[in-house]
């Protein structure tokens, strides 16, 4: 179907990641008629939501986050069977640390609270067990076997394709330069002179949503970050495919090292969690050799059947909050604008769950979680503290 320039909408979404992706899918499923757009085309590479895989995983310190998983594991299934393909496969997930590690000791705090199954492991145990990996004698693990990979860029299209199946219009390559409240209708204005209408209006721009929320008179303390991955090569018959090998996070150092079994690319997946730097997301930077080597340094101590010399490197864009924690909100001023961004590195497991989210926020109706760890008022309060791993 063709977009109607003087039709109203009942929502246009602004954005088509993973987020605005999953939020059109869930309003045109609910009998809403959607505008998605997208200023590049569906799947691309500038930003937050490409590549073979993110993790899934229960691992959190914040119950917040573990209560989403929850219903994260069974969105994915639905979404899975209405696409007619695989989204998820459980490879099992290897958190690893000191063994005085607060972060291990909360979450086996929470894995007992929540009744999730885990192992503890001693190094000796988890290197016999998980060969991929080396511990020295000091380092304990931690084994939860539901954890695994999302598969990325298949989730996004799927999304894509079940919202215009469904009848959903998307529109891509126009970029959005305008959104006027005109009443209880929002007209958006693209660079190239072209305007929507609708009574619903969802921001899920990534790290383009603070220049956009700005100039409708919201300032978020976000930043857009350009983070960088390495597919390592193995170097020897290690088998380190999804299935024969965990998702893992390593807790050794400040920021975690995180890292996903083999899935498409001939490699395995390794970055180092929020150490990129703050960038225009119109102004790509080229790769950070320091943060390379750090990678590296972090391959030969920890995996031992990679060759760290053997790579191939990607960039994608983290949209953090000072917390680190998502932004689900309705604009304070205009009830009718909703926010969905600041995923921080860690948004896309959620997928379906923060569609249903954000697809509630805009119909009125009562979210499945309480939204107020997510709430744009936070900003206000002092004491805000950094936590959560990819
Ligand atoms: C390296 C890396 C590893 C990660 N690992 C994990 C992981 O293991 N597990 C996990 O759960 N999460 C992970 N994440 C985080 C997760 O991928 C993100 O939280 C999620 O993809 C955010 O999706 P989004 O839709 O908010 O943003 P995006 O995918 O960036 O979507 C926003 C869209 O809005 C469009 N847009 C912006 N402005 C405009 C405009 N003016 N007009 C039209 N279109 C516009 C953009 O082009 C873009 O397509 C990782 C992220 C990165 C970068």
């Amino acid at each position: 179907m063709q977009p109607n320039h003087s039709f109203t909408y009942d929502t246009i979404i602004l954005g088509g990641g993973i987020v605005g992706a999953a939020t059109a899918e869930a309003l045109v499923r609910r009998g809403h008629t959607v505008l998605l757009l997208e200023q590049f085309a569906p799947g691309h590479t500038r930003g937050s939501s490409h590549g073979d895989g993110r993790i899934i995983r229960f691992a959190y310190p914040e119950p917040i986050y573990i209560e989403m998983a929850l219903l994260a594991y069974p969105g994915w299934a639905s979404l899975a069977e209405r696409a007619g393909e695989p989204l998820v496969q459980t490879t099992g997930g290897w958190d690893a640390g000191p063994a005085a590690s607060p972060h291990l000791h909360e979450l086996e705090e929470n894995f007992r609270r929540y009744h999730i199954p885990y192992e503890r492991l001693s190094a000796a145990e988890s290197n016999r067990r998980f060969p991929h990996f080396y511990l020295e004698g000091s380092s304990e693990a931690i084994f939860q076997p539901e954890a695994g990979v999302v598969f990325a860029t298949s989730a996004v299209l799927a999304l894509w394709r079940l919202f215009e199946a469904a009848g959903g219009i998307a529109v891509t390559g126009e970029r959005v330069e305008a959104i006027e409240v005109l009443g209880e209708q929002i007209r958006v204005r693209s660079v190239s002179g072209v305007h929507w209408q609708a009574r619903h209006l969802v921001v899920a721009a990534g790290g383009w949503s603070r220049t956009l929320l700005a100039a409708l008179g919201l300032s978020l303390p976000l930043e857009a970050a350009q983070e960088q991955v390495a597919y390592f090569a193995p170097r020897d018959e290690m088998d380190h495919r999804a299935g024969a090998m965990p998702i893992f996070i390593d807790y050794h150092t400040e920021y975690p090292f995180y890292g996903l079994p083999q899935i498409q690319v001939p490699g395995v997946k390794i970055g180092w969690h929020h150490t990129g730097p703050v960038i225009d997301p119109d102004d790509p930077q080229p790769f950070d050799h320091a943060n390379l080597l750090g990678v590296q340094d972090f391959v030969r101590a920890r995996l031992p059947h990679l060759n760290p010399e053997s790579f191939e490197q990607i960039t994608c864009l983290y949209t953090n909050t000072p917390d680190y924690h998502f932004i689900l909100d309705r604009h304070p001023e205009f009830p009718n604008i909703v926010v969905g961004t600041g995923f921080s590195g860690h948004g896309f497991k959620f997928a379906p769950v923060l569609g249903d989210i954000l697809a509630a926020l805009v119909l009125g109706e009562a979210t499945p979680l309480d939204l107020s760890p997510f709430a744009i008022s936070r900003f206000e309060r002092a004491n805000l503290s950094r936590r959560t791993g990819a």
